[in-house]
């Protein structure tokens, strides 16, 4: 099996465990993976549960289509994220409840809109920009991703839901997955006092394991 062929058959199983548990309901939610000649997405209108390996969407680097079917509609947030962070491998784009659902509070940080609560938060995702609000398909959203992607492997679209970015599809997959269960806890505690870790807990897991939050 080729690689492309064992990283199409990934996408399959990952795409069906996210649905399983909930993570991408109805045709919500986008997955992509770097090929050497390109990249492969999860097409348009597809349900994350029942891709089959052998029509995802193959593109290029100016986004069009070379085999497969018509991609996902939001297939410019993921152009914009892997232009500018070449060692990407993967990126996950979901509409998952509690990610989506702090996406629509009100008074985030937009340059840290999830607090650093957990040191695996500050490992697997890092600090996560606010992106505004635009409407479905308006290609302006790319510029906005592009001015964050070279410094953060993940941001949160207002009102819409996570974009994250992996060396390769397992990790995008856990620190979306992390990123998801920080947004619960976040909710949890919504209006209760928070003790966030402190700045010199944050610069150890930076120097330990090589986590980035700046
Ligand atoms: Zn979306």
């Amino acid at each position: 099996m080729t690689m492309e062929q064992k990283l199409r058959e990934r996408i399959v199983e990952v795409g069906q465990s996210l649905y399983q548990r909930g993570l991408s309901p109805g045709s919500s939610g986008n997955i992509s993976a770097r090929l050497e000649d390109g990249w492969l997405l999860t097409p348009t209108n597809s349900c994350l549960g029942e891709l089959d390996p052998g029509s995802l969407s193959k593109l290029d680097w100016n986004g069009n289509l070379l085999e497969g079917s018509k991609p996902s509609k939001e297939y410019f947030l993921h152009l914009a994220m892997y232009q500018k962070r070449p060692a990407s491998g993967a990126i996950v784009h979901l509409h998952s409840s509690f990610a989506a659902a702090v996406s629509c509070l009100d008074g985030l940080d937009p340059t840290s809109c999830i607090p650093p609560i957990t040191p695996y938060f500050v490992m697997r995702v890092g600090k996560l920009p606010l992106i505004p609000y635009f409407r479905p398909g308006d290609k302006a959203l790319a510029a906005e991703i592009a001015k964050y992607a070279r410094t953060h492997a993940a941001v949160l679209l207002a009102n819409h839901g996570p974009v994250v970015s992996g060396n390769d599809l397992d990790s995008a997959i856990y620190a979306m997955e992390e990123l998801e269960e920080t947004s619960k806890l976040v909710l949890l505690l919504h209006g209760q006092k928070i003790r966030t870790l402190n700045e010199s807990q944050i610069k150890e897991l930076c120097e330990t394991f090589g986590a980035k939050w700046d």
